[in-house]
């Protein structure tokens, strides 16, 4: 079958390799789709970050090239030895993560730190742009026949948005502020909306993410390239707290501003990867006793916690996705076009 492999920056391919097959606990799935991660294109553009080229990854035993894709969803069509809980024909979406399961964060259930962490296709192991893809069974959430696979291959950077929110932990009233409205931003937008949450100001230049954090639940927009935000954001909550910025941009101004912008024992969670450092004082975060969190990725309750929000807001995700292409199309539609065009896309989906 065809995959697309990642070799390098600028070096991906599409590859004949051997159709996978599940071993003991592993299932088989027929892609149905899956979507373009901005770290797909990081790593494309500026990799190999998390891509195992040196060595073999320690849970994967698999170095570059590995086979990309992890955002996905499909249907099971066959199972391994000993799998009880998955069985053929049924949809599942994929949650990425491969932990180790003995480390001491594994053990408190922090499996989203584990000390070996990888990634099912971005650290080997296979990857969802191809026909078919073999994951471990704990790995598979079975999603209703009602959810489109359009919208299951959502699912894994929902978990994630699910997890930066939980780590925010707002207080009924609390204001929040969403820097950066691309997929992730535009689904934590979704799940403060779900929270009944009713200020939730998202900050966006582009004009057609701005409208999309509209459509996710933003209940005020702020342009940040003709507007002051520190000053919008003052007038909006009209001195009440802001519980918690989330910092979804990766720019050094929005990490300043969110900083300032939030209130009394807030939090202020960095859910981006960022290619480079950026200047702070930590003293602004000594007047309001803000606390700075990083929320990487997210564990299989957060992942379930997916399942229930996307089967409720079905429609609201869809409309993130701006584009679905073929894998034949995946390196010029999918990946030189979100690393190097101008584009107004937000989630392109492969359909393999
Ligand atoms: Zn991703
Ligand atoms: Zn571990």
């Amino acid at each position: 079958m065809r995959a697309l492999r990642y070799y390098g920056a600028n070096d991906i391919r599409l590859d004949d390799i051997p159709e996978p097959e599940p071993g003991p606990g592993m299932i088989k799935v027929a892609v149905e789709a899956a979507g373009i991660c901005g770290s797909d294109i990081h790593e494309y553009k500026s990799g190999p970050i998390s891509t195992p080229v040196q060595a073999p990854h320690p849970l994967t035993g698999e170095q570059t090239p590995i086979v990309l894709g992890h955002e996905f969803c499909g249907t099971v069509v066959a199972v391994g030895e000993g799998v009880e809980r998955i069985a053929v024909g049924q949809q599942v979406a994929a949650n990425a993560a491969l932990w180790c399961g003995q480390c001491p964060p594994c053990l408190e259930g922090s499996t989203n730190v584990c000390q070996s962490i990888g990634f099912h296709g971005v650290s080997g192991g296979g990857g969802a742009f191809a026909a078919f893809d073999v994951i471990h069974e704990r790995n598979a959430h079975v999603i209703p026949d009602s959810v489109l696979p359009s919208v299951g291959a959502l699912l894994e950077p929902l978990a994630t948005a699910i997890h930066a929110v939980k780590m925010a932990e707002l207080h009924p009233g609390d204001h929040t502020v969403v820097f950066g409205a691309g997929p992730i931003g535009l689904m934590v937008l979704s799940v403060l909306s779900a929270m009944g949450l009713e200020s939730i100001i998202a900050v966006e230049p582009g004009a057609s993410r701005a409208a999309a954090a509209t459509r996710c639940g933003a209940t005020t927009v702020i342009d940040p390239f003709t507007e002051d935000v520190r000053t919008r954001i003052a007038e909006i909550t009209g001195g009440g707290r802001v519980g918690a910025s989330f910092d979804a941009a990766a720019a050094p101004d929005s990490l300043h501003v969110a900083i300032d912008i939030t209130g009394v024992h807030g939090r202020v969670i960095n859910i981006a990867a960022w290619e480079r450092g950026v200047e702070f004082n930590p003293t602004s975060l000594l007047f309001r006793e803000v606390s700075l969190h990083g929320s990487l990725a997210y564990t299989s309750k957060d992942f379930d916690d997916a399942v229930a929000h996307a089967a409720t807001r079905a429609e609201t995700l869809a409309g993130m996705i701006t584009s679905t292409i073929a894998l034949d199309d995946v390196i010029t539609a999918g990946f030189d076009r979100l690393a190097y065009d101008k584009h107004d896309e937000i989630k392109v989906l492969v359909r393999p």
